[in-house]
């Protein structure tokens, strides 16, 4: 059922807008309707002549007070920064030393108490790790042992020995019994945590392997596509004008014929890497196949693209890769066009490859530039210029 505003303005006033905060609220306010519900129960039973009722009122008291105490400091965000946020382990320990406390105290009736003690027990499975959960249940074996030996002491008139006997093994047996079932649960839980985290992780591989190249770990071609794409819409938009360049290492059958495949690998990852440190940090390379690369430069004009290009070129020329004591050097060819209003990322693509093709033709190791579309009144002769 919807709470309507007021119900949520009052929910919101109790337990906080924070959702770490509620839960924790949330949970702490349960335990203190559970332990309410203790002590209506016990304070019936002393209306009813079961056990004494000025001990019952002490008892109610004092256990009263924890979760009451719990829930201010949850609320108060005091806690906030503590080691258990939630006060777990603190609601524990203290619903126990109380649940041993009614154990004494009820009399006849303390057959019920088990049943309050599994309760407990389970309660904080969720926030507990299995450290917490074998101490909490040698602090409630210890605190059961002094209730067993206090009734015992007690004496009281109508006790039955047989009885009290059966009471505390059964009493042991929930304890037991409770924290082996929590224990499972906690392993199940980190079973299942430690398989998220891996899920997670092959997730990031496999995004990882899909968008980009394994040998020089530039993005590959699919992912270039999409970036190239979202570049061009961005374009249409602001109007600006961006570069995309091929480049193709000269002769690189040559590199693998004389040094081996291997090498061939080496010069590749080599070259990613150098092409890398002459742009900028914003600046695109993707591995468009096999020896040839795609750069996509931001934001950049014909006139400011060509410096770096030239400075691609010769720090690939100057590049130095030493493969069994032999220096393989390498040159590339690169063929650039601007994108520019009314042009297509295939179309864009297209002339890129031309020009590459011309860089290639006259002679290698050259920067050439998709002429710009010719203006209405000239006469183009060639689409193409060297820079
Ligand atoms: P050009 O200057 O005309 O581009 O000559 P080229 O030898 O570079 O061009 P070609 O297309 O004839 O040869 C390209 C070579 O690149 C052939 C291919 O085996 C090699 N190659 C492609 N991908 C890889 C790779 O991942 N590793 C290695 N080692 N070689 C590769
Ligand atoms: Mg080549
Ligand atoms: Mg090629």
């Amino acid at each position: 059922m919807p709470l309507g505003k007021h119900g949520k303005a009052l929910t919101d006033w109790l337990l906080t807008t924070d959702p770490h905060q509620r839960i924790r609220m949330a949970m702490a306010g349960s335990a203190g309707l559970l332990v309410l519900g203790c002590m209506v129960l016990m304070n019936l039973m002393a209306m009813a002549g079961l056990m004494r009722q000025d001990w019952t009122i002490w008892w109610t008291l004092a256990t009263g007070c924890g979760p009451v105490a719990a829930i201010l400091l949850i609320r108060s965000g005091r806690t906030r920064h503590w080691r258990d946020p939630a006060l777990t382990q603190f609601q524990i320990r203290y619903a126990l030393a109380c649940t041993a406390a009614a154990y004494v105290l009820a009399g006849q009736a303390r057959g019920g108490v088990p049943v309050i003690l599994s309760l407990i027990l389970v309660f904080g499975i969720f926030g507990m790790s299995a450290h917490q959960i074998r101490w909490n249940m040698a602090y409630a074996l210890l605190l059961f042992s002094a209730a067993f030996g206090l009734v015992a002491w007690l004496d009281e008139p109508g006790r039955i020995p047989a009885l009290e006997a059966a009471n505390a093994a059964i009493t042991v047996m929930v304890l037991l019994g409770s924290t082996f079932l929590a224990m499972r649960l906690q392993r199940i839980r980190a079973h299942v945590a430690r398989q998220k985290l891996e899920l997670t992780r092959a997730m990031a591989l496999i995004q990882q392997l899909a968008t980009h190249d394994e040998l020089t770990g530039l993005p590959n071609r699919r992912h270039m596509m999409a970036l190239l794409e979202a570049e061009h819409l961005r374009s249409q938009r602001d109007g600006r004008v961006w570069m995309a360049a091929l480049l193709d290492v000269d002769l690189f059958k040559q590199v693998n014929d004389t040094h081996g495949h291997a090498a061939g690998d080496q010069v590749l990852q080599a070259f990613a890497a150098t092409v890398r440190a002459a742009v900028r940090g914003t600046d695109v390379l993707a591995r468009w196949g096999g020896e040839e690369f795609l750069l996509l430069l931001h934001d950049t004009e014909p006139s400011a693209a060509r410096p770096v290009l030239e400075r691609v070129r010769e720090a690939v020329r100057a590049q130095d890769v030493v493969v069994q004591g032999q220096r393989v050097g390498i040159t590339v060819s690169i063929g650039v066009a601007a994108r520019t209003p009314g042009k297509s990322v295939v179309q864009l693509l297209e002339q890129a490859d031309q020009a590459l093709y011309q860089a290639k033709s006259q002679g290698r190791n050259r920067v050439v530039e998709a002429a710009p579309p010719p203006a209405p009144a000239a006469t183009a002769v060639s689409g193409i210029a060297v820079f």
